[in-house]
């Protein structure tokens, strides 16, 4: 049999297993050894009263095997001889883009004016110990986005905007921690969002996308009242290759 049940539980009983298992025992009145396992579904932290409390959401397994995934993977496919599609920024939206439309059968072509996510460390030590900014490469500019060196706390007010379920499982997939499947309020952490960006990248790139950093989109080329095609400087040269890189490919609609 499986269980979906809310509890109010001490954090002394939260954050260990056993404990969990113990308890929840308890309170349903049942032989603790017949339950096989516990999984987090939601847990959310009560700290308005002197007494903390957690609140646990929990699928108990009774007398059955436990046949949750850690997370929902999913599967992406090469698509190097794909149509291709041109993504400007691999910031969060560039690099969720991207791996949608590796989903969804399209190749992507990531143009980001900022370095790589190693690399761009570098350029943020550079502010501190002697205030120069690069101006391609800062808290800004690369990969990763905006807040790629900032928290990496996962919060937002919107419930609507898509399958936000969708998005955290992505990020387990790609290193993040799985209790942030669970928690209330999900965080990577700046320790480790670098390398989960990093192996979002190698999966666009194992897919057959390509990452072209220090490329910088300057104009959109319009013809007929259509986007055909990008115009972009890789370093300081202007590059023609851009203008190249479209062909005809069906619109991406969400
Ligand atoms: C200091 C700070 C801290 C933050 N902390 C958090 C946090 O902890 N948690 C959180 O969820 N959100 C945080 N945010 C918000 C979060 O960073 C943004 O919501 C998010 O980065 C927006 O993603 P984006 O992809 O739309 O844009 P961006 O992250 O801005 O990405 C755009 C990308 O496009 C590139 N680009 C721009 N113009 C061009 C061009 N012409 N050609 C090629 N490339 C180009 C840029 O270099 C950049 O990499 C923070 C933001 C800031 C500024």
């Amino acid at each position: 049999m499986v269980k979906e049940q809310q509890f109010r539980v001490t954090p002394q009983v939260a954050y260990n297993e056993q404990n969990i298992i113990e308890y929840i025992s308890r309170e349903m009145g049942i032989d603790r050894r017949t339950v096989t396992h516990v999984h987090i579904l939601k847990k959310s932290i009560d700290a308005r009263q002197k007494q903390i409390y957690v609140n646990l959401t929990l699928r108990i397994f009774i007398n059955e095997v436990p046949t949750d995934e850690e997370y929902v993977k999913t599967e992406y496919p090469d698509v190097s001889k794909a149509p291709q599609v041109i993504v400007v920024g691999a910031g969060p939206c560039g690099l969720f883009a991207a791996l949608r439309l590796i989903e969804l059968g399209l190749k992507p072509v990531i143009l980001e004016r900022g370095k790589d996510v190693r690399e761009r460390k570098k350029d943020l030590a550079l502010i501190k110990s002697q205030q120069s900014v690069d101006p391609e490469s800062n808290y800004c500019y690369g990969e990763g986005g905006a807040g790629a060196y900032s928290d990496g706390k996962l919060y937002t007010r919107s419930k609507k905007r898509g399958n936000i379920e969708k998005i955290l499982n992505v990020f387990c997939q790609f290193g993040a921690s799985t209790s942030i499947l669970s928690d209330a309020h999900p965080h990577i952490g700046t320790d480790k969002l670098p390398r989960v960006i990093e192996n979002m990248r190698k999966q666009i790139l194992a897919s057959g996308g390509e990452v072209h950093f220090q490329t910088k989109m300057t104009e959109l080329l319009i013809k007929d009242g259509e986007v055909v095609g990008v115009q972009a400087v890789q370093g300081d040269k202007n590059s023609s290759l851009f203008t190249l890189l479209r062909s005809r490919y069906p619109c991406y609609r969400p």
